[in-house]
């Protein structure tokens, strides 16, 4: 098959929307758009039967129920709403949250702003495969502890935490847990019941549906898990997030999420397969340059994060115009700064400002990887050339 340019490898920042969720999302916009909260006719049925199915299928995916989830714009939102409205819903008491240092900015920059009303907030380390360790959130939590943020897969360097363990604690020291699923719903499996997970964020566009619609997992437990909206209006979502309800957005989100509850074991592996190949592929075509971020141990399937040795991420990304990659999240690309998830896992500044990562997903082909592998290839080959002949001339001069 022909490849289309530039390709792309950019999956934890987005990804496309899938025809089949596209073709179940139309009507949606057309023939079928009612408003979800009309009671009096068709319409209105029609779209709230529809918005009803898609909570299933979201929750599915979770293993939660239906009734437990609360539609929200995206992750970003629905990490505010588990953050800032589980601190509001103490009334004012001391409340502390623990947190990580690894977080997607949604959770550190709602923390910082608890902090600035008087909150305390804790964040763990990592270690350097980018995993919090469990008994440093056993250790963590106090008397005032409300909630322990800790996302389930990190969507710079892919590290899967270990929830289950963390659950285990928080539940048994009647704390709340909340987790970002992002990167990690649908893509490896995460069970709320399992893992004891109170509330969970997750988000249609990073797999491979519609942008702009999220969802916030609220476990229905006695006595009721309080949390204080971000939005109040019509008491739409029982009350957690009002606004009239994006039903097409919904659908395709639900469609989405079966998609991906069927696909994922046999997806998983063959991603994870292509992933090992573009990394040797790149060990091979530039021998001693290559070093891995993180762990190849309990790793998002799809997920490759690597630093050259010798050369800038962003001149890399400068000089590769036909493949589409990042240096880090898309939320500070742009930035020269180190990343703070690739500093935080103990890597040093230039080794994290020459690292790329690579996301991989359901439409890549092998054609593909083995095109990224030799244009990266032949790229870095190049900037080491030209750093290895600066520094020759540096050396003459002196
Ligand atoms: C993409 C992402 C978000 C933000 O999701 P939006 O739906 O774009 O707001 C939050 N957390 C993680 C880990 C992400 O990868």
């Amino acid at each position: 098959m022909a490849l289309t340019f530039p390709i792309y490898l950019d999956y934890h920042a987005t990804t496309p929307v899938d025809p089949r969720v596209l073709e179940a999302m139309l009507p949606y916009f057309t023939s079928r758009f009612g408003n979800a909260a009309s009671r009096s006719h068709k319409y209105g049925w029609d779209a709230d039967k529809a918005v009803e199915k898609g909570r299933q299928q979201v929750a599915a995916l979770v293993s939660g129920t239906a009734g437990e989830i609360v539609f929200t714009s995206g992750a970003s939102e629905s990490n505010n709403l588990a953050i800032k409205g589980a601190v509001g819903a103490t009334a004012g008491r001391p409340a502390h949250v623990i947190t990580t240092r690894i977080e997607h900015k949604s959770v550190l920059d709602s923390c910082k702003r608890l902090e600035q009303q008087g909150v305390r907030v804790t964040y763990l380390p990592v270690d350097a495969s980018g995993r919090v360790d469990p008994a440093d959130v056993e250790r963590a939590i106090g008397d005032d502890t409300v909630l322990v943020s800790v996302m389930a897969a990190n969507n710079e360097i892919g590290a899967v935490q270990p929830l289950a363990e963390i659950g285990a604690i928080t539940r048994a020291r009647g704390v709340l847990l909340h987790t970002d699923a992002a990167q990690a719903a649908g893509k490896v499996p995460v069970d709320v019941r399992a893992m004891n997970i109170d509330l969970l964020s997750c988000t249609a566009h990073k797999m491979y549906g519609p942008k702009g619609i999220g969802a916030l997992y609220i476990r229905k437990r006695t006595p009721r898990l309080q949390l204080t909206p971000l939005i109040d209006g019509g008491g739409h979502e029982r009350g957690f997030r009002s606004g009239t309800l994006n039903v097409p957005g919904i659908v395709g989100f639900g469609r989405a999420a079966e998609i991906n509850g069927e696909e994922m074991s046999a997806e998983s592996a063959r991603l994870s397969a292509m992933r090992d190949r573009l990394y040797e592929g790149l060990c091979a075509v530039l021998p001693g340059c290559v070093g891995l971020n993180g762990s190849f141990d309990r790793r998002l399937p799809h997920n490759l994060s690597v630093h050259f040795r010798g050369v800038e991420g962003e001149s890399i990304l400068m000089a590769i115009d036909d493949v589409a990659l990042s240096s880090g999240s898309a939320c500070s690309s742009g930035s020269i700064e180190p990343s703070y998830v690739l500093k935080a896992c103990g890597i040093g500044d230039d080794l994290a400002l020459s690292s790329i990562r690579f996301g991989l997903g359901r439409f890549t082909t092998d054609e593909e990887v083995d095109y990224a592998i030799d244009k990266v290839g032949k790229v870095i080959a190049h900037l080491r050339a030209g750093h290895a002949a600066a520094r020759g001339a540096r050396a003459v001069r002196a």
